[in-house]
């Protein structure tokens, strides 16, 4: 298959001064004028703002969920008249264990994990369009996945309602490539609309920042701290020419496409490997820059367009992410190319590229149903 070879990314320029007028609050209130009439079923109220007082508590099922699930404070009381009053405290007790037991777990979830903090104080003091507090608002899961340099790989899951059994699972990674920030902050946006409007309609894995180490040093890399292009390291499909041999040949051995000893040699890969493995996503979308195309590797009608971004498919490299995905792992691969590394798309674009990408998982799924086929049929 042919190779098309990427240019060399752009040098980040003025990004800082460049995306400082684009806010999250202007981002959710075009989204709340572009929805009509959501209803509590369709996947289009993805798209709206809804006030966020359930916590990752999926919508549907509403108060009848929330009910079965808190302390049965008064259930006792309906016996007392028949209970000798030895047995009337017995509940009483367990009713304050109960409690003690919620208010350390809301403890335990409102407080970030300090390996948390400190990876979104550095985000914070590398991007300009995303805050320290911006990070940390996104509630980021438990840390499990460490880069080289023992920084976590941030991860949220926007979990599908439970009966919800064949819902759509969408995996989301950025910044795969530390120097393309603009796809992180990208992915940060998202996240928050994300927040503001799940409905559990959809299953989402995100996952922001998959190369902490390539950006969070004075001068961001393409490669991970190993020196490695994680969009290179993983494992190639049977018909693609070795990896290092395509460097060394295709690549001219040049630094930034270094793929590594071997596919998979790096805990950021490794990573992602296992998410992909437990998560079983029927989408990847992976956000990269500056080529403002949309790619897509898949056995699957593509979407013709993303906001600006205009279908383009270019061909995989072996152990690109597009080639593991799809050739190993038979799952669709959607790669976003934004414009520019270093200057975030407008906020008009930003909501744009992700009602197109809700409106085409809508129609392969609840449409012709192709997005979950492979799922369905596998079962
Ligand atoms: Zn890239």
């Amino acid at each position: 298959m042919p190779f098309t070879a990427f240019g060399e990314p752009e040098d980040p320029l003025s990004y800082y001064s460049s995306t400082s007028n684009i806010t999250d609050d202007q981002s959710l209130t075009i989204i709340k004028e572009k929805t009509t009439s959501p209803t509590a079923t369709t996947p289009s109220v993805e798209l709206s703002a809804q006030p966020v007082d359930n916590g990752d508590q999926p919508e549907v099922g509403g108060k009848s969920t929330a009910d079965t699930s808190a302390p049965q404070i008064s259930s006792p009381s309906t016996d007392n008249t028949t209970q000798p009053q030895a047995d009337l405290e017995q509940p009483i007790v367990k009713e304050v264990e109960a409690e003690a037991e919620i208010e350390v777990e809301t403890q335990e979830e409102d407080t970030p994990h300090p390996e948390i903090v400190t990876i979104c104080d550095e985000i914070g003091n590398k991007l300009g369009s995303v805050s320290s507090s911006d990070c940390l608002d996104a509630a980021f899961d438990k840390p499990r996945f460490y880069s080289n340099k023992h920084r976590p790989l941030l991860e949220k899951h926007f979990y599908a309602s439970p009966e919800l059994v064949n819902a759509p699972r969408i995996l989301f990674l950025g910044g795969i490539h530390g120097d393309e920030y603009s796809s992180v902050s990208l992915s940060f946006k998202w996240l928050k609309i994300l927040e503001q409007s799940h409905n559990g309609v959809y299953d989402w894995h995100f996952m922001p920042l998959t190369n902490p180490d390539g950006l969070l040093q004075k001068k961001s890399t393409r490669v991970n701290a190993n020196n490695v292009d994680l969009n290179r390291n993983f494992i190639p499909s049977e018909t693609s020419i070795n990896p290092i041999k395509h460097w060394q040949t295709y690549a001219k051995k040049r630094a930034r496409y270094y793929p590594g000893t071997k596919p998979l040699s790096e805990p950021e890969t490794q990573a992602i490997h296992k998410l992909i493995h437990e998560f079983k996503p029927d989408i990847i979308v992976s956000v990269h820059a500056p080529h403002g195309i949309l790619d897509y590797d898949g056995g699957i009608t593509p979407p013709q367009k993303l906001g600006p971004l205009r279908l383009r498919q270019l061909g995989t490299y072996p152990g690109s992410l597009g080639n593991y995905g799809w050739f190993v792992k038979q799952t669709p691969v959607m790669t976003i190319e934004l414009k520019h590394a270093g200057i975030m798309p407008s906020k008009s674009d930003i909501n744009l590229m992700w009602t197109d990408l809700i409106h085409w998982i809508k129609l392969r799924t609840e449409g012709d149903g192709t997005l979950i086929a492979r799922k369905t049929s596998d079962q």
